[in-house]
């Protein structure tokens, strides 16, 4: 039977990426070897590693002056990362609480220095994202999240700030227009919009780098991984790959403002059905909805297990919600298929027929 995948993360990808994939697992590049059983600094691989660095710049529209560079350790590891690559030894910095990837970023960061947190919404289970605070004007950096994966924001209006802008765009980044230029940094684990587990991508604008006055461990160190081509050691030979499978699916596909146009309609039509369809409330502030994960609740628990079997006799997978939020999340990254969607909103149709 067919699956409609919607899970966060690790999630879809294209069908023709998977299918490239695993032919370059046996035979790459025609050379009668695995991918992943070259060396890495062969000329073959070399090729991977610069075309993915280019075609993100290419599809970000990044203007020189910005290094991209794939590293290993996820997001997770960019929480501490960036930090220690951006406060300085006595230097502060700003960071906006939206949801538990925030936090986490947060408790990562206090251990480097003095972290102001600007605003947060954990006061309504992070269902919106604040606006109008006020970030002080002595900080190193601030520090936010795109698109918070578990709780279905997104947000729409970067702030204004003097101070460096530093974002983790794990869930969102190629979804949708943006002037990357505006970032200085830029971090996102792979495994939501690009490919598989096991690399993250950073952006960062070179001029911002190595004036912390720290003494940074090798592997902690943005300038170490970009004066090596991002091959400081041996990369996610096969992350790196598929991801650039997928970079290049996108390229074709017209790039971000092609799948801008797909994703609005596919949030539209989901979003629609959960406002529409009496059995549905969603769980997001509606100016605040993420355009990539999109999560709701019953309005009546007792019919859940009446809604699980509907979906699940569909092919529906993964769109139960993350343990701390309950209900229900249906992510729906750059490729996820309209069809699939429509999967979705069908069932939740054949839901209220059951009942009424
Ligand atoms: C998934 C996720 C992370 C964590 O990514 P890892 O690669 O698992 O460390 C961080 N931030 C956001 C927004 C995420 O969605």
């Amino acid at each position: 039977m067919k699956k409609h995948n919607f899970s966060a993360g690790p999630c879809i990808l294209p069908q023709e990426v998977l299918k490239k994939a695993s032919d370059a697992i046996l035979n790459f590049n025609n050379l009668n070897l695995s991918l992943i059983e070259i060396s890495h600094r062969s000329k073959d691989f070399v090729e991977v590693m610069e075309n993915a660095r280019s075609l993100v710049k290419e599809l970000l529209n990044l203007p020189d002056g910005y290094s991209v560079i794939f590293l290993q350790g996820g997001a997770s590891l960019e929480f501490l990362m960036s930090t220690y690559n951006l406060l300085k030894t006595d230097g502060k910095a700003a960071y906006l609480d939206t949801g538990t990837w925030s936090t986490k970023a947060i408790k990562e960061a206090k251990k480097l220095g003095e972290i102001t947190v600007v605003a947060s919404s954990k006061d309504a289970g992070y269902n919106y994202i604040p606006k109008n605070y006020e970030i002080p004007n002595d900080v190193d950096f601030f520090h936010c999240t795109s698109n918070n994966t578990i709780f279905g924001t997104q947000i729409k209006e970067f702030s204004k700030t003097d101070s460096l802008l530093v974002c983790d765009m794990s869930s969102d980044i190629f979804s949708r227009q943006l002037d990357f230029s505006k970032f200085d940094l830029i971090y996102a684990g792979a495994q939501k919009n690009m490919g598989p587990a096991g690399t993250t991508l950073v952006v960062v604008k070179d001029e911002i780098l190595g004036k912390t006055g720290r003494d940074i461990p090798s592997m902690l160190d943005y300038q170490v991984h970009i004066s090596k081509d991002s091959m400081f050691n041996t990369p996610s030979v096969y992350a790196v790959y598929v991801s650039m499978l997928t970079l290049e699916w996108l390229k074709n596909l017209g790039g971000i403002p092609a799948v801008e146009k797909i994703n609005e309609a596919k949030a539209a039509l989901l979003y629609a059905e959960i406002d529409r369809n009496p059995l549905f409330k969603g769980y997001a502030n509606k100016e605040d909805r993420s355009l990539m994960n999109v999560t709701f609740n019953l309005t009546d628990d007792t019919h859940k297990e009446t809604f699980d079997k509907i979906w699940n006799e569909a092919g529906i997978v993964g769109i139960k919600g993350h343990r701390s939020v309950g209900g229900y999340r249906a992510s729906i990254y750059n490729a996820m298929p309209m069809e699939s969607v429509q999967v979705l909103v069908d069932a939740m149709q054949k839901f209220e027929k059951q009942l009424s």
